[in-house]
């Protein structure tokens, strides 16, 4: 191992010991070296080719015994009897990525703890912000009419977002910011356990997924994601632009209630 190789591992151990994960298994039982990426999906009832085709993956010969164990990449993200409390205690004052700097408030997610579906988002715009709520301004009142639309409320649902600080002028996150903050959305994603996942815009369902594909892909069908199932669609911002991808949306979300054995109570927000 090149003295630069160590360096990188020890700064990745001692990251991950921030955040209150102390060991970390290697799953020798497949023996595989994956690229980090923070989940593994693949989709159920599509003909879509496979996110990441298993040829793509290095294979490394194994020289150790087999042994059970979840893998690495497993283990990073999953600590034992995880709350959300704890997760956000983990949080602290969290100045891990440059996006601290500008922040007024860290967003970190709001609803039930038990929910059976979690909406993510990309990260906090200006109200969120101010507000350290998600999704409370016009993109967020257009999601909560559509949860409404669901026949059920906001306090029914988990909201939260990739990143928990506002990116400046609303841009995109960036890739390392994602990668130091989406550990903390898979452990709260882990802790509530939900049966649905809704993804809301490219950068929630890249990131969940460890896909680059885009949205039109990749929306409207079933993913597996760690025990839950994830329905990508588009994000609600993108709706107040374009109006008439509104039907997409709510076809998308139909799929969802009709897993959750939900009705509408409502007609969708026009
Ligand atoms: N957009 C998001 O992605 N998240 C929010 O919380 C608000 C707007």
């Amino acid at each position: 191992m090149t003295p630069e190789t160590r360096a990188k591992i020890e700064a990745r151990l001692r990251y991950h010991e921030d955040l209150g994960i102390s060991s970390l298994f290697l799953n020798r039982l497949t023996a595989r070296v994956e690229v980090p990426l923070p989940a593994t999906a693949a989709p159920v009832a599509t003909p879509a080719p496979p996110l990441r085709p298993a040829s793509s993956r290095p294979v490394i010969t194994p020289v150790l015994p087999i042994l059970q164990a979840p893998s690495l990449f497993d283990s990073v993200e999953r600590v034992e009897g995880d709350t959300l409390e704890r997760i956000r205690e983990d949080i602290g004052d969290c100045t891990r990525c440059r996006l601290h700097k500008q922040r007024t408030n860290i967003v970190f997610g709001v609803g039930n703890p038990k929910a059976e579906l979690v909406f993510v988002g990309e990260g906090p715009g200006h109200d969120e912000d101010v507000q350290g709520i998600p999704f409370v301004g016009r993109a967020g009142k257009l999601l909560t009419q559509m949860i409404e639309a669901m026949g059920l409320a906001r306090d029914d649902v988990y909201i939260c977002n990739v990143v928990k600080c506002r990116p400046p002028e609303n841009r995109l996150p960036e890739k390392d910011e994602i990668a130091t903050c989406s550990p903390f959305l898979l452990r709260q994603i882990a802790a509530i356990s939900p049966k649905v996942i809704v993804c809301l815009g490219g950068c929630a369902a890249q990131t969940l997924l460890g896909t680059n594909q885009s949205m039109a892909r990749i929306r409207g069908q079933w993913f597996d994601y760690r025990g839950s199932r994830l329905m990508a669609t588009y994000h609600p911002a993108y709706l107040l632009r374009n109006p008439a991808a509104k039907g997409d949306v709510w076809n998308d979300l139909k799929k969802v209630m009709a897993h959750l054995g939900l009705k509408p109570t409502r007609l969708p927000p026009r």
